[in-house]
């Protein structure tokens, strides 16, 4: 069986012959794990940069929920 290594997409064959498998190396191995704290860093990131544009419908969510409650509110 045949894998390709997440990091390079090179041929990896999955026996013991690949011991750094799905990877091709250890060297590609710590570059995805290296990746992946990155990865963290720029969802991290891109939560507070799309939280102006998610925002926007929420905020007319709001006002929808609010001006019923006040609808609500001024029939009791
Ligand atoms: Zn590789």
């Amino acid at each position: 069986m045949i894998v390709n290594c997440p990091t390079c997409q090179a041929d990896v064959e999955w026996s013991e012959n690949s011991p750094n498998r799905p990877f091709c190396s250890k060297k590609c191995q710590l570059i995805d794990l290296g990746e992946w704290a990155t990865e963290d860093r720029t969802i991290a990131g891109e939560k507070s940069a799309s939280d102006t544009p998610e925002n926007m419908p929420d905020i007319e969510d709001i006002e929808a929920m609010l001006s019923q409650q006040a609808g609500d509110f001024f029939k009791h």
